[in-house]
């Protein structure tokens, strides 16, 4: 397969194709000045991204909407160059709220239509108003659902899925791996525990060989296992060295090395979730 800036998509079954490559979107809002996703998918639409990667929970969707609506007026792009994945959050799980609520994240984003559209997890909560539903002793409310389980999967040097990605590639099943860097480690939702992946000295090393950062070598070796990324940054110029990725090549030495930092590490474990009785982390993938 040939990756280049320009071409780095994988075909899907269905004819459409995705960016290897794609912008993460989640930030904190409660630390997020308003407008840094905005400038932030600009830049990153600028650089060459075609792939972005939001949700209704982030809270920043209509910033996204914005960036993409923005620069197809200035006739940087058209909407069909853009991949834009949407999810749909888990008070919204019954069939008939599926519909409803793709078409409230459409008027935020005031687009026409979402590329991809996944349920963001697999754990139904009550559907209402309350986007975290907790009862009069804070414990969150949840709620059975029948819908089947789909949803995307972390992978990385530390958590590089063999077993998973296997069965995908059998069953031409294109991964989307999630938290590629190792998270922002936000201790909220991560297991800030588990050791950072960009300090890791294999990375590192085989950065300095090529001139890259221990980033964009996790990076590349997602990609060139066909494994679709979406680092998330707002930072100008680490949304433009993620996507410094496509002008050199690991070799199938190097594929090997990283392989075998596999610690089985998942960084997003939702621990405060455990007990809910579709919690997935559980199962071997
Ligand atoms: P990532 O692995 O993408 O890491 C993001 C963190 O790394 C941020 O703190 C960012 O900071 C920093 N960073 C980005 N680029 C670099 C670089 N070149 N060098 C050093 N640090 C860097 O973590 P996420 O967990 O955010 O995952 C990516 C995206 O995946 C999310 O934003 C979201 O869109 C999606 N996601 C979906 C989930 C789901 O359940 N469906 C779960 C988790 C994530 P800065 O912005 O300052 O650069």
């Amino acid at each position: 397969m040939s990756l280049t800036a320009e071409s780095h998509r994988v075909p899907l079954s269905d004819g459409n194709s995705i960016p290897l490559l794609g912008l993460g979107t989640y930030a904190d809002p409660q630390k997020t000045p308003k407008g840094t996703c905005l400038e932030s998918v600009k830049i990153a639409i600028d650089t060459g991204y075609r792939h972005i990667d939001g949700a209704f929970v982030y809270y920043n969707e209509h910033e996204v909407g914005q960036a993409i609506r923005e620069k197809i007026a200035e006739g940087k792009i058209k909407r069909e160059d853009i991949f834009y994945c949407g999810k749909l959050w888990n008070t919204c799980h019954p069939p008939e709220l599926v519909r409803p609520t793709l078409e409230k994240t459409l008027k935020i984003l005031q687009l026409d239509y979402v590329d991809l559209y996944i349920i963001e997890l697999p754990m139904a909560f009550k559907p209402g108003d309350a986007i975290y539903p907790r009862d009069e002793n804070g414990k969150f409310i949840y709620h059975e659902t029948n819908l089947c389980a789909t949803w995307e999967v972390e992978c990385h040097p530390y958590f590089t899925q063999p077993k998973l990605l296997e069965f995908c590639r059998q069953h031409d099943i294109v991964i989307v791996g999630y938290s590629p860097l190792g998270t922002s480690r936000d201790e909220t939702w991560v297991n800030v525990s588990s050791p950072p992946l960009l300090e890791d000295p294999v990375l590192n090393a085989i950065g300095k060989k090529y001139s890259k950062t221990a980033a964009q070598v996790a990076l590349r070796f997602s990609i060139q296992r066909g494994v679709v990324v979406i680092p998330k940054s707002f930072n100008p110029q680490r949304i433009r060295e993620n996507f410094q990725i496509f002008d050199f090549s690991l070799t199938e030495k190097e594929m090997k090395e990283i392989e075998a930092l596999n610690k089985n590490v998942r960084y997003v474990e939702l621990l405060m979730w455990r007990d809910h009785p579709e919690y997935p982390f559980n199962d071997e993938y």
